[in-house]
């Protein structure tokens, strides 16, 4: 058994984990990361891409940014697709030059991942049997299995951030947490392809026959989605069909359509808004997926990750500068106002966009008179411009040394 202690305990190397560690080290406070996946699972594994000018201002100002300066696409506008029709919405003429970027997850998880090996603190990758313990004590545990040693890590504190499926949250007590969740009668069904982007910027369409978006992630390769039953099998998708059905929701009267090319990478994901509150039980804090999911059509799951960060980092920096608690104290709070105004986006991004098993008649013209209104309304194009873009952060960088 190998026992050694650290400041902070940081289970899980996703977006939340690194990025808390690298803030911790920025300001002088010592981590651990312990990971049970390997180094190229968490890299190749194919999930956000959409940055909000936050995400990117923060990875700017710690420093972790190169990668994203070279290959990020900054996109300054979003089309919204109905009716055969593509409208753009001008987020940084309606925001005061406030953009979102494109810059694949897997791009910021293996920036970061160098990052904190160039720091040389511990990152521990392929650690089995990770659990958490003594969560109402001033020094809870972390212990794992890694490459023949078992450990026992003390921690003042510990970081969850290890996911939706992770171990920490279902190790708070009964009673602890309010569970909020909401199921969706449909899932996305992604594909990774080598086609030049045929649009510049992200077209989300209402078709007929549900919803389907186009992205990309760099000069050469497109991603794209399609609404689909949440428990399709992806081998009933050939990618004949995932073609055929791509460009009939997606094709516009005026002839736009996505370049087609060889599907490199495919799979089905189920969707559900879902928050635990508070995001604490003693010493043990929820930040990111440990915490909240929400439907990607928001592009939301990351950049909250990076949200919740910056309010952590801020009260664990003033906890060993100045002995002050109340930032923890108030962690969950802070995190959730904001949390909670994104499950709201997501939720109606979602909502207005998909075709669902029971609508009406009724509600389907109503999803058009929604983003009719949307499209021709500067107001309600800078509602969803501001919060696409991503609302202010509450907590300034500053107050975390940047
Ligand atoms: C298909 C898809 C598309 C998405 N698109 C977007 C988008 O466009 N924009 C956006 O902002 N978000 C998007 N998201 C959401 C985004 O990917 C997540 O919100 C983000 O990964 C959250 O980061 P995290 O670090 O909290 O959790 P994760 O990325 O899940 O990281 C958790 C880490 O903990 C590890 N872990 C789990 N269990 C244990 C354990 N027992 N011990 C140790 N480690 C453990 C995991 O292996 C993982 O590395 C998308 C998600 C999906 C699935």
């Amino acid at each position: 058994m190998s026992r050694h202690a650290t400041q902070v305990g940081i289970v899980g190397a996703g977006p939340a984990g690194l990025l808390l560690g690298h803030l911790l080290h920025l300001n002088g406070i010592d981590s651990v990361i312990v990971e049970n996946r390997s180094r190229e699972y968490v890299i190749d594994r194919v999930r956000a891409g959409v940055l909000e000018q936050g995400t990117v201002d923060l990875m700017q100002a710690m420093g972790v940014d190169a990668g994203l300066q070279r290959s990020g696409l900054r996109h300054d506008g979003l089309y919204i697709s109905f009716n055969g029709r593509r409208h753009r919405i001008d987020l940084a003429g309606l925001t005061g030059g406030k953009a979102i970027t494109v810059y694949g997850q897997n791009e910021v998880v293996r920036d970061l991942i160098d990052a904190r090996v160039g720091t040389g603190r511990p990152l521990y990758f392929d650690a089995k049997d990770v659990s958490v313990g003594d969560l109402d004590s001033t020094t809870p545990s972390v212990r794992f299995h890694h490459d023949g040693t078992d450990h026992d890590l003390r921690c003042d504190f510990i970081a969850a951030c290890d996911g939706f499926h992770g171990i920490c949250r279902p190790s708070i007590p009964d009673g602890v947490l309010t569970i909020y969740e909401r199921l969706y009668q449909f899932g996305w069904l992604g594909i990774l392809a080598e086609a030049p982007p045929s649009s510049d910027e992200l077209v989300y369409t209402l078709h007929e026959r549900g919803f389907a978006l186009f992205s990309m992630r760099s000069p050469t390769v497109t991603r794209l989605y399609l609404q689909v039953p949440p428990d399709e099998p992806i081998e009933h998708w050939s990618d004949e069909a995932i073609w055929n059905e791509m460009l009939r929701r997606m094709t516009t009267r005026d002839g736009w359509t996505p370049n087609i090319g060889r599907i490199i990478q495919k799979s089905v994901t189920p969707m559900r808004s879902f928050v635990a509150a508070p995001m604490r039980h003693g010493r043990l804090f929820l930040a990111g997926d440990a915490a909240h999911i929400v439907p990607p059509t928001g592009a939301k799951g990351l950049n909250l990750a990076a949200s919740d960060v910056l309010v952590l980092g801020r009260a664990l920096k003033a906890f060993y500068e100045r002995g002050r608690a109340d930032w923890l104290d108030e962690y969950s709070d802070v995190c959730l106002r904001r949390v909670w105004k994104a499950q709201r986006f997501s939720w109606w991004m979602t909502s207005t966009l998909h075709r669902s098993p029971d609508e009406t008649a009724f509600d389907h013209q109503r999803q058009i008179a929604d983003l009719d209104y949307l499209t021709s309304s500067h107001a309600a194009m800078t509602s969803l411009a501001e919060q696409y873009v991503g609302l202010p952060m509450e907590v300034s960088f500053e107050s975390v040394g940047l």
